[in-house]
């Protein structure tokens, strides 16, 4: 088979699944999963530097409450959220207007929602589709 990425012929079971059917070798694994895409909200307060693997995992169809929790413990995720200010998000999560007052009490909560948010944006962002088909 080929690698999704690179196309250079490799044996499968020197592959890894990016998620999204995207079969890669070793090598463009090790570039891609390294590789951080960048999210702001919409005001540009909070911004974001999510890995693909953190993306893929937020972004699986169905239920990925669970999925998003286990990111969000992630170390590098947690240097990045630990001094957001829960007013703000609050704020910020507010414009989105998927959520009402008393869905947005809990910081952590909000914190879920953020992760969740940024990654959708990321993975339906003309510059992650690139990525995923190698150009
Ligand atoms: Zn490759």
């Amino acid at each position: 088979m080929n690698c999704g990425n690179c196309g250079k012929k490799v044996d499968e079971r020197q592959t890894a699944n990016l998620g999204r059917n995207r079969i890669v070798c070793f090598n463009c694994e090790e570039k891609l999963s390294e590789k951080k895409y960048w999210w702001s909200s919409s005001s540009g307060l909070i911004e974001l530097e999510l890995k693909v693997s953190t993306i893929d995992a937020c972004t699986s169809s169905g239920e990925c409450l669970t999925a998003v929790q286990l990111e969000l413990e992630e170390e590098y995720i947690q240097d990045q959220v630990k001094d957001i200010d829960p007013e703000l998000l609050r704020r910020e999560l507010s414009e989105y207007a998927c959520w009402d007052e008393y869905d947005l009490t809990n910081h952590e909560e909000n914190l879920e929602k953020l992760l969740w948010i940024a990654s959708g944006d990321v993975y339906d962002s003309e510059e992650y589709l690139e990525t995923l088909e190698g150009r």
